[in-house]
């Protein structure tokens, strides 16, 4: 809550464009500050202004209306630039689909979709203790790196491009689901039906720590419930005719935990278990809840088969597996390496050295790269505290972000 017990911001990235003194008198050139990045700089202030009202316009993921609230802000946004279409959330609030009218040539040479998402971990009522403020070098609040920065600057780079008429070859989209923090249930087909076209996927989530890191791989995730059935009895008059569902689960929760493997990866969480009525009584039933995480489809596939394969210690339980993939890896294939090795080189023409990263965390990037197409992510704010209350994003990365999104679509 505390801004000043956060620390201070973290040191910006260099920029070539300041060029030392002692350059400046040996060359009587100074290199020229990038154009596009010189025109978001003067947007700083409207950038700050439009991220304000996103974050101030809350949008937690399981009320529809304040979802549908904030997505008509976007909409509003869009609108002038481009067309929007909106299609219905089912349970949750309504996604956004924005095309937009860039310069460039009539016919179209493929498509490049970003990918964003409007709902927030943050109940309503958060902004009361959280409000959105800027301090420290930061702009605070909820949501504001997770991820309404990353469609702020999407909307600035999509306007750099049209005021300063540089020619965009490819068709722009820019999808907003609304249920990406809730698992994309709601989203899932609506995205792949749209990113089928797509040539190069944009995802908008936050960078990795403070330098920003570019995500080039996303673990796949996914989970299990396994449900033990035993038999009840009184533990102290028929306990010999009883069979015990917690330990038999206990028994099977050390199994799957032996399936990590730090050397692939993969992870096994038993994070939730319940069973059991009373302490007076052998447990009839009893569940956990397993995480699972794996950078490669095929360590996915092979764990799989391993849950798949359990069996009952004490073959008077009955045992059953639910679950499985919930969003697959987002591989480090040929076409993300391309994409990122791009960006590196449109970044350094900022001043920015740009790096990649893995991540355990999914995103709505796993389902697209999972369909093959190139897919770059982290492309958002800059800055911490993502779903905690130290949200924040650095205001010294606003604009080279912003500027690096408008020549990633001007160059792809
Ligand atoms: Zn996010």
């Amino acid at each position: 809550m505390n801004s000043r017990r956060q620390g201070r911001p973290a040191i910006p990235a260099r920029r070539c464009c300041t060029s030392s003194s002692l350059q400046a008198e040996t060359h009587a050139i100074i290199s020229p500050v990038d154009p596009i990045l010189a025109h978001v700089n003067a947007q700083q202030a409207a950038i700050i202004a439009l991220i304000r009202r996103l974050v101030e316009c809350e949008s937690p993921s399981d009320d529809v209306r304040a979802v549908d609230h904030f997505v008509d802000l976007v909409a509003a946004e869009a609108a002038p630039i481009g067309t929007v279409q909106t299609f219905p959330g089912g349970n949750f609030g309504k996604h956004l689909l924005c095309e937009f009218a860039l310069p460039g040539p009539a016919r179209r040479k493929g498509e490049i979709l970003a990918l964003a998402h409007s709902d927030t971990v943050w109940p309503l009522g958060t902004l009361a203790r959280m409000p959105f403020r800027e301090c420290d070098g930061r702009l605070w609040g909820p949501g504001v790196l997770d991820m309404k920065s990353g469609i702020a600057f999407f909307l600035f780079a999509v306007r750099t491009l049209r005021e300063l008429d540089i020619p965009v070859r490819s068709r722009v989209r820019l999808l907003v689901n609304s249920d990406e923090e809730v698992g994309s249930d709601s989203s899932r087909t609506l995205t792949q039906e749209t990113a089928r076209r797509a040539k190069a996927v944009l995802v908008l989530e936050p960078g990795t720590g403070l330098d920003g890191k570019l995500k080039t791989a996303r673990k796949g995730v996914g989970g299990y419930t396994i449900t033990v059935r035993g038999r009840a009895s009184h533990a102290g008059v028929d306990f010999a005719e009883g069979v015990s569902a917690i330990v038999e689960l206990a028994r099977q929760i050390e199994r799957v935990s032996s399936f990590t493997n730090w050397k692939q990866g993969v992870t096994v969480n038993p994070g939730l278990i319940s069973g059991g009525s009373r302490s007076n009584v052998v447990a009839a039933e009893a569940r956990a809840v397993v995480d699972i995480r794996a950078p490669r489809l095929r360590d996915a596939e092979r764990l799989d088969r391993k849950f798949r394969r359990l069996r009952p210690f004490d073959r008077r339980c009955k045992i059953e597996i639910e679950g499985g993939l919930n969003r697959p890896p987002m591989e480090r294939s040929v076409g993300v390496v391309q994409l990122f090795r791009k960006a590196q080189q449109l970044a350094r023409e900022l001043g920015v050295a740009l790096e990649e990263s893995m991540t355990g965390g999914g995103s709505d990037g796993n389902l697209t790269a999972a369909l093959g197409i190139a897919t770059l992510d982290g492309l958002g704010g800059v800055g911490e505290g993502a779903h905690a209350v130290n949200e924040s994003i650095l205001v010294s990365r606003i604009a080279d972000r912003t500027a690096l999104l408008a020549k990633l679509v001007a160059a792809l």
